[in-house]
């Protein structure tokens, strides 16, 4: 493993608000690494293809670039686009496919190792999001092929028997997308509604084709086994036994905080689990490690996204700046 290069700052994760921040230190004259383990704006290529923001298009800008979009609210493929233009444009300096493994602090420095080398850096921005761990059915039968907690395309589903697990966002996205391309729908649900977060223009759809029974749903129900033909699901009524061909697991997802446990962050101790930083630098306890965009939120990962953590990439880089 080479060890030779060294930069101010090495920013965990090529999610909008990891480029966020290597544009900020750029502005500033510092040098800096991004380090990305999957494509650019991983997460937002894995969200389903068809899926739109709720937030319009100048709200998810960074760097003071401006996001054209087509529509108020701009769809996956114009925000892919959009970063990749910012990305090109600000001649960002991203290894991408290159995870981060561990870091280790040798007397003022820390060692970052990834898959394929190593650096050097005093300063670390972790920007890993929240969205490479999905929460697990724990069922018999998740590991199957015909299980995934990564819905993308509803052709796909075409007359097929489709079960859609959850009541939020996107398993509601799921069910009417696949629904309307032809595959028999069922949800199961934990709670005895459609999720409250819903997006209010979207929970009219989904109730009205429940309730005319197009998509039959199970409130108040939990998946118990997955099967390669059917699935059993306990319900209030007794255990149901259904035919089906694709589980879409839309059970959410939840931010790697073992990563940073392991960095010496301390976590809160209710379920909340919010990593320790000061609000107005984005230190952590361990100094020179920062912390921006979703992470900072812990298990509340819908209380931050792209617009409102956009500003945390100024405010770190102000500080190391500070500093240096
Ligand atoms: C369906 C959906 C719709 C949304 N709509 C909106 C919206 O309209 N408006 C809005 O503001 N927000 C929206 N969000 C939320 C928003 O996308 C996230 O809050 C945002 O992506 C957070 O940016 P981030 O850079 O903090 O994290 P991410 O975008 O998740 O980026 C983190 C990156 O870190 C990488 N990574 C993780 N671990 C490592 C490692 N060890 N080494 C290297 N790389 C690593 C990941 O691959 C990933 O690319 C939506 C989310 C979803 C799921």
């Amino acid at each position: 493993m080479q060890s030779n290069q060294s930069y101010d700052i090495i920013i965990i994760g090529g999610g909008p608000i990891g480029l966020a921040c290597g544009m900020e230190a750029k502005f500033k004259g510092l040098s800096y690494l991004l380090l990305e383990k999957g494509c650019l704006v991983n997460s937002l290529y894995h969200y389903p293809q068809n899926m739109t923001f709720f937030s319009t298009s100048e709200r998810l800008e960074i760097g003071g670039i401006p996001f054209v979009s087509n529509n108020a609210k701009p769809t996956r493929n114009e925000a892919l686009e959009y970063y990749r233009r910012v990305a090109v444009s600000s001649q960002l300096n991203i290894h991408l496919f290159e995870e981060v493994l561990q870091v280790n602090k040798i007397d003022n420095v820390y060692k970052v190792n990834t898959t394929k080398r190593s650096y050097h850096t005093k300063n670390i921005i972790i920007a890993t999001g929240f969205y490479g761990l999905p929460y697990l059915l724990n069922v018999p039968g998740e590991e199957l092929p015909k299980v995934t907690h990564y819905y993308q395309d509803p052709h796909f589903y075409a007359f097929q028997k489709v079960l859609v697990v959850g009541a939020n966002n996107s398993a509601v996205d799921a069910a009417l997308e696949t629904w309307r391309k032809g595959a028999k729908v069922t949800m199961v649900i934990r709670e005895s509604e459609i999720g409250k977060r819903v997006k209010y223009w979207v929970r009219p759809d989904i109730e009205n084709r429940i309730e005319e029974g197009s998509i039959k749903a199970y409130f108040n129900s939990s998946v118990i086994e997955i099967k390669q033909d059917e699935v059993l699901i306990q319900t209030p009524e007794g255990i149901k036994n259904i035919e089906n061909d694709w589980v879409v697991a839309a059970t959410g997802y939840q931010p790697d905080l073992s990563f940073l446990e392991k960095l010496g962050i301390e976590l809160s101790d209710d379920e909340v689990r919010k990593p320790t930083y000061n609000e107005h630098t984005h230190e952590t306890n361990v100094r020179g490690i920062y912390l921006a965009g979703v992470v900072c939120g812990g298990m509340n990962t819908h209380k931050l996204f792209i617009e409102n953590s956009r500003e945390h990439a100024v405010k770190i880089i102000e500080n190391i700046k500070y500093r240096k």
